[in-house]
């Protein structure tokens, strides 16, 4: 059987196709830089919808095979920004009723945990997803996958990246904070806020950005600084639901897993509780269509389905409200 995903719930377009013995066959991601400031989710959705045709054709060609040899069409149908999420589930939606392909719409972050859990030999994680949009700890428990820790505000990439252009930085922040950070050791006081198990970013963001504009700081000292209290604080929670759910494994992912500082901290709490650490693989951890093409291809096999008229997106479409039978 083979899915054919669509990712479209913010700056990444992607098109992913992906078989039932977990062969990613094609994985095209096209990405919208905005011109300036952060994304704008119209601006977004208007590049996935002048790119879209392109993409699948691109992915087919990828894969070698055509629209004919595909069996079902999967669609991230929430969380995200609203217009972009509309313009893949519209395009989604057009494929499958011309083709009279099944629809199946999927979790964009329970497709984080299931593509991660494909690509690596973890089978029941406790899952560290970070990325520009989401910052989650969670593990399957009882037929879904449970929230344990999660940002009360902003997320951890999106934190990295307003910083970063603040400071004048490449776009996106996450990369040049990382390689700045390891030529900064001066550790400048921020506050760092966990609240039993959650977290909060936005006032270490407003505190990094004020410390910036005092101008008194090496900006690889800033780096450093934002880089040990950012992911200190994702440590700490981490480290708290893995003591709590006695896990035997740490999944990190999403496209902050890129960084080797936060990796390098997940592996030593794994080893310290006795689990087993997996870093996904960052085309595979960063927004992109094939994790939805294999979520969608699992969830139609143990049964699912999105009628059309079910099919409309939801921008707030927690995890933990999706049931995951094909996981028991
Ligand atoms: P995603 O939303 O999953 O596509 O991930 C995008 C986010 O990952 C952006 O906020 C990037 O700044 C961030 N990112 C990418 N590479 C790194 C890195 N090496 N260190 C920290 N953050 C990163
Ligand atoms: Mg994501």
């Amino acid at each position: 059987m083979i899915s054919l995903g669509v990712e479209s719930t913010a700056d990444n377009l992607g098109i992913g196709i992906v078989s039932s013995d977990k062969q990613v066959l094609a994985n095209y991601i096209k990405i919208h830089v905005p011109q300036e400031g952060g994304i704008h989710p119209r601006e977004a959705a208007r590049h996935h919808s002048e790119n879209m045709g392109k993409a699948i054709k691109t992915a087919l060609d990828q894969a070698e095979i055509t629209m004919k040899d595909v069996d079902i069409i999967s669609f991230a149908q929430g969380p995200g920004l609203g217009p972009c999420l509309r313009t893949g589930a519209t395009g989604a939606r057009a494929l499958a009723t011309y083709l009279k392909k099944p629809l199946v719409g999927v979790n964009h972050c329970v497709a984080h945990v299931e593509v991660g859990r494909m690509a690596t030999d973890a089978v029941d994680p406790l899952t560290l997803y970070v990325s520009g949009g989401n910052t989650i700890v969670s593990g399957y428990e009882s037929g879904r996958y449970r929230i344990f820790g999660e940002t009360l505000d902003i997320a951890i990439g999106n934190c990295l990246d307003t910083f970063a252009r603040a400071a004048g930085l490449e776009y996106p922040g996450g990369p040049e904070i990382e390689r700045r950070a390891r030529l900064g050791d001066k550790l400048i006081r921020l506050p760092y806020v966990v609240k039993g198990m959650d977290l909060s970013y936005s006032g270490l963001l407003t505190a990094i950005t004020t410390e910036l504009m005092t101008g008194k700081h090496d900006v690889n000292d800033l780096c450093f600084s934002l880089q040990e209290t950012a992911y200190a604080m994702l440590g700490e929670i981490t480290e708290r639901a893995l003591a709590h759910t006695n896990k035997p494994e740490l999944l990190l992912t999403g496209g902050v897993a890129a960084n080797k500082r936060l990796a390098g901290i997940v592996i030593d709490i794994a080893e310290d509780h006795g689990a087993t650490p997996y870093i996904v693989p960052i085309r595979l951890a960063a927004d992109n269509g094939a994790m939805i093409a294999w979520t969608g291809l699992i969830a139609y096999k143990a049964g699912h389905q999105t009628p059309l008229d079910e099919s409309h997106v939801n921008p707030y479409w927690r995890m933990d409200q999706v049931k995951v039978p094909w996981r028991n």
